[in-house]
């Protein structure tokens, strides 16, 4: 089979690793307009299960990857003087851009051609050259743009700003950081991901962002404000840039994911709020549902059929959460009134997938502590 994927991202080169796996005689390539060493951002985080679902899936990409790995247990909540510790959570972090280069380096392995600093316009062309034409080029699809008549893109662009930073000050644990001034709520979401580095997202509704003037301050002005506002949790470390930018929240949906030798995955075809920290484990997620609809099909047009009917009840109940964990950042000054513990228990509990009896398991001296609360 001939198969074009457009986007170089975990998604897009993680189906090539699984089909040319598969099948060598598969002819693969991917266009990708960045170079083999750019990216945005700084580290992203996964999930035990989802460690699990890669090792099945790619014996050799997940010893890699695992290898790469800072892995912890705990949730770390703090506000005011106060820092609430919660266990037996399963969380491994690691640089984006490490993440890439173990998939550029497989891909290359496999002998799938992979395209950098090449730009796709014209779809028609690629899509009539191919018996499958993959859409993996991430939030700003332009394939999902393009083809938007048949895919009947849902877009919903949320309030909240957030900025995406790095920070040499380590977060040994998923740390969610509360700190207010003048101007208003700020939350910071950090992890470690290597020896050096961890990830600082803020974020704040838009009323917050207004009143700090971030319209009229420049990028360095921005950041040393909010070193300002975090200063007791960067311990004098600063926060580092990648050229990172204020940005909304986009939440993708789409009525239908494929149209005739089209399909979508990962981003391009849906995202999931940052704070329950899945999107890149959906989009290697994705390429193997995909993978596996075209081993159980005959042809691409049952295969495409399947992916949808197979996947699309399982990311409906991933962007449910997503959503519920969302809207509690978007009015997290309602928030700020509860003791600490309390304070934890809401987050913990926020997007409805975890109970009360998982929090007990996980972390009873935590439970007994906020049930005497
Ligand atoms: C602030 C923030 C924090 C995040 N934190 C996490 C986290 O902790 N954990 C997590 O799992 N995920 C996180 N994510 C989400 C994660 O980055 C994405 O969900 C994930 O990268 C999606 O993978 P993808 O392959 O679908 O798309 P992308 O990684 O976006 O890849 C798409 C690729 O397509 C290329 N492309 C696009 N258009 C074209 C074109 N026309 N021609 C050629 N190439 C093109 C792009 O250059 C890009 O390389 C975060 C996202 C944000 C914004």
């Amino acid at each position: 089979m001939k198969i074009n994927i457009i986007g170089g991202g975990p998604a897009g080169m993680y189906f090539a690793i699984l089909m040319k796996k598969a099948d060598a005689s598969h002819e693969i390539t991917i266009y990708e307009r960045n170079g083999p060493d750019d990216t945005f951002g700084w580290g992203v985080v996964f999930s035990g299960k989802t460690l699990a679902n890669l090792r099945a899936a790619d014996e050799e990409s997940h010893a890699e990857i695992t290898r790469a790995f800072a892995a912890w247990d705990n949730v770390e909540v703090v506000r005011q003087q106060e820092k609430i510790s919660i266990h037996g959570n399963s969380f491994s972090g690691i640089a984006r851009l490490q993440l890439l280069k173990i998939l550029q380096r497989r891909c290359e392995q496999l002998g799938v051609q992979l395209l950098f600093r090449t730009e796709v316009t014209d779809l028609h062309l690629l899509k009539a050259n191919c018996d499958l034409l993959v859409a993996a080029d991430g939030v700003n699809s332009t394939a999902r743009k393009q083809y938007s008549d048949h895919f009947l893109p849902i877009l919903d662009f949320r309030p909240n700003r957030y900025i995406w930073y790095g920070t040499n000050r380590l977060f040994h644990g998923l740390t969610l950081t509360f700190r207010e001034n003048e101007a208003g709520v700020f939350a910071a979401h950090s992890y470690k991901f290597n020896q050096t580095t961890s990830t600082f997202i803020i974020e704040c509704d838009q009323e917050t962002w207004n009143r700090a003037g971030f319209a009229t301050l420049g990028d360095d002005a921005t950041r040393d404000y909010l070193e300002k506002v975090f200063a007791p949790d960067l311990e004098g470390q600063l926060l580092l840039s990648n050229n990172s930018k204020w940005i909304n929240f986009l939440l993708v949906k789409n009525e239908h994911w494929f149209f005739e030798n089209v399909v979508m995955i990962g981003d391009a075809l849906h995202t999931a709020h940052f704070s329950i920290g899945s999107g890149t484990k959906l989009a290697l997620e994705d390429a193997i549902a995909l993978f596996e609809s075209f081993g159980r099909s005959k042809g691409v047009a049952e295969a495409l059929k399947d992916f949808e009917n197979t996947r699309k009840p399982v990311i409906e109940d991933y962007q449910a959460a997503a959503f519920e964990s969302m809207r509690w950042f978007e009015n997290a000054r309602d928030y700020m009134n509860l003791a600490p513990i309390e304070l934890a228990h809401t987050l913990m509990t926020r997007s409805g997938r975890v109970s009360d009896e998982d929090l007990r398991r996980r972390d009873p001296a935590f439970m007994t502590r906020w049930e005497k609360q």
